[in-house]
Order: structure tokens, then C-alpha cells, then sequence
């Protein structure tokens, strides 16, 4: 006794080939329908035969709505705040210096701002000016 042949529901997981079994839309059906690969192209298929009217066309995918590809765009905003999470437990070990414009802070100095919290200074830009990354976000901070 022959099996059925089942179809597949991981069908895009594994590597078609001709003869295989796949859905397409038809032209003269007028909708989507089953069908097995006649030829492929590139490892896709590219001519399909249609199981309710044996007729033959070039493979269509039978998703028309296209999805959106979601958009990957960098905030710097939250790039500085996972930066500003990933220092924060080494932040918690350190003698935070309280802010104030007649203190020196070296790169690497724990700032304690009245209004920000703790920072961590990042970068020397000279003439008194210190880059500090704070919870919200890199802060120019005027210090000695
Ligand atoms: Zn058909």
C-alpha cells in the first residue's frame, strides 16, 4: 500500500527541486493552485505544471502582499543608552566624583551630576570640556 504523499509544512526549509510539489498561482485557473516544479532556475523554481490544468507557466509565488522589510535604523539615542547600560554595573564599584566646573575629570572618572546622575567620562575634548555619557545620553560637561 503506497503512502500518500504528505506535503511538507517546512516546504521552504529544505531545498526544492524539480518534480516537487508547490503552490502557485495559475493563469488560467485563475488562482492559486498546486503544482510540481517542471525546471528551475538558480535553485528557485521557474517553470511550474499546474495539477488541476496540467497546463504549464512560469512559477508565480503565490503571496502578493508583500511584507515590509522592518526598517533597521540606528538611534544613536539608544545605542548610547545600551552603551550606558552595559557601564552602568562597573559605574556602581567606582568613587563617583561630584559634579562641578572647578573639578578635573579624567577619561574613565564616575560623574555624579545633580541633574543627569551618574555619567562616566568618555573623551577629553580640551579647553576644559569633558564628553560624559550619562542614562540620558552623551553630555558635553564644562570642568576643569
Ligand atoms: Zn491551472
Amino acid at each position: 500500500m503506497a503512502n500518500k504523499p504528505e506535503r511538507s509544512k517546512f516546504m521552504s526549509n529544505k531545498q526544492m527541486s524539480v518534480g516537487d510539489p508547490l503552490e502557485s498561482r495559475c493563469t488560467k485557473c485563475r488562482k492559486i493552485t498546486n503544482h510540481l516544479i517542471v525546471a528551475m532556475t538558480d535553485g528557485k523554481p521557474a517553470k511550474v505544471e499546474c495539477n488541476t490544468c496540467k497546463g504549464q507557466h512560469k512559477y508565480r509565488h503565490p503571496v502578493v502582499r508583500k511584507k515590509a522589510a522592518p526598517r533597521r535604523t540606528v538611534d544613536p539615542k539608544l545605542a548610547e543608552r545600551e552603551e550606558w547600560e552595559k557601564l552602568r554595573p562597573s559605574l556602581e564599584n567606582k568613587q563617583a566624583i561630584v559634579y562641578s566646573m572647578t573639578t578635573a575629570f579624567k577619561v574613565g572618572s564616575v560623574m555624579k551630576h545633580p541633574v543627569f546622575g551618574l555619567g562616566v567620562v568618555l573623551n577629553s575634548l580640551g579647553l576644559g570640556k569633558v564628553e560624559v555619557l550619562f542614562e540620558a545620553g552623551k553630555k558635553k560637561m564644562r570642568c576643569l
